[in-house]
């Protein structure tokens, strides 16, 4: 049966996000150099997604002369990890915050603030892959995005009407 997770969940310290990043890279022998943990670093301390080139404007500020594909690449290193998840209808990448185990995860993305909730939910990748595999279709990832309005937006708009 499908178990339901009602409350938001609150995302991490970005202190936090980037500790457990350093432990589970270590625990994984890859190497979260200092350009792919200051670009995790960018994405924890946004309170919405970041395209590749907003984070490339946050590195020039550091006073970093990072070309395009050095962040490429180390977006492609935060996502392989499962650090990360790229939100394809915006081309955005947000921190993920269940990094321990594979998922490809489903958003609420909330279209008036831009604020994302992340839901991992297994059922529902379960029965998306039973669907595509009912079709004959070998599911290779899933991008589940769900358009509409967070809790501060609808309260807003509700005092707003008041
Ligand atoms: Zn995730
Ligand atoms: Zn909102």
């Amino acid at each position: 049966m499908f178990s339901l997770d009602t409350a938001a969940s609150p995302p991490p310290d970005p202190r936090q996000a980037l500790a457990r990043a350093d432990a589970l890279c270590q625990e994984r022998g890859v190497r979260l150099t200092e350009l792919r943990r200051r670009v995790l670093e960018i994405l924890w301390n946004s309170p919405t997604p970041l395209g590749a080139y907003a984070i490339l404007d946050v590195l020039r500020e550091d006073g970093r002369t990072g070309a395009p594909p050095t962040v490429y690449r180390a977006l492609e290193f935060l996502l392989e990890q499962g650090l990360i998840h790229r939100l394809t209808s915006q081309s955005m990448f947000t921190g993920c915050r269940q990094p321990g185990s594979r998922h490809d995860g489903q958003f609420l993305i909330c279209q008036d603030c831009g604020q994302v909730d992340e839901l991992n939910n297994p059922a529902i990748e379960e029965l998306l892959r039973a669907e595509a595999a009912a079709r004959e279709f070998e599911a290779l990832a899933q991008r589940v995005e769900v358009l509409g309005r967070c809790p501060d937006c609808r309260r807003g708009a509700i005092d707003h009407a008041a």
